[in-house]
């Protein structure tokens, strides 16, 4: 398929904050992605207690099942009002507090302390700040970043992660002469290139 029709579109932030502004939020799933639980296993291989990464997590249920499992969950998401839906849907009481390495970033953090979402542009993260992780959930997310910044999406993701980490990466496959996204369509050739 051609994807150069995608290559240069570009959704910023303003756009994103609008979309939840309106509601216009067609991938957030109450029932969540079945394609969790399919391949659960393949995520935890055994392990409890994980740390697991949410990037671009939106207010995604599935931050919920995992940390009712056990485990500790870290998501980062550019709108607040997503990071407080998410919080207040799930009648979970959360704190928030700055980060002092990112200005203007804030860390909504569940009083239970299991759930922890960054509010700030994914880019401002690094390991310093939230540490590594043992999982990725990638719903969403990958396919939600602009093809320009793909690359430095992917180092980062790398960067983030400890060695024996299981990293799920959901993409949807589609014609992209006929929809100019989000989601954008990834090739599996591509995939490979960015990740290894
Ligand atoms: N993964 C979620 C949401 C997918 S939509 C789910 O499965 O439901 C992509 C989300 O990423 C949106 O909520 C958008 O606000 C957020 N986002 C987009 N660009 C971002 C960026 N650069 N940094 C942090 N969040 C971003």
């Amino acid at each position: 398929a051609d994807v150069g029709s995608q290559k240069e579109r570009v959704v910023t932030e303003e756009e994103w904050l609008q979309k939840w502004e309106m509601g216009n939020i067609g991938f957030h799933k109450e029932q969540g992605n079945p394609l969790l639980r399919k391949y659960l296993d393949l995520l935890l291989n055994g392990r409890s207690g994980l740390r697991i990464f949410f990037p671009l997590c939106g207010k995604a249920v599935e931050m919920k099942w995992l940390a009712d499992m056990g485990h500790s969950v870290v998501g980062v998401e550019v709108s607040e009002q997503a990071v407080k839906e998410f919080f207040s849907e799930h009648s979970l009481p959360y704190c928030e507090e700055p980060v002092p390495e990112i200005s203007g970033a804030k860390m909504f953090q569940s009083t239970s302390g299991n759930i922890s979402l960054y509010c700030c542009n994914i880019y401002d993260l690094s390991s310093s700040i939230v540490g590594k992780f043992d999982g990725v959930w990638d719903r969403g997310a990958l396919v939600a970043v602009n093809p320009r910044d793909r690359q430095r999406y992917a180092s980062l993701m790398i960067n983030l992660v400890e060695k024996n980490s299981s990293y799920l990466l959901v993409t949807v496959l589609y014609d992209p002469n006929k929809h100019k996204g989000p989601p954008f369509y990834v090739p599996e050739s591509e995939i490979k290139s960015l990740f290894g």
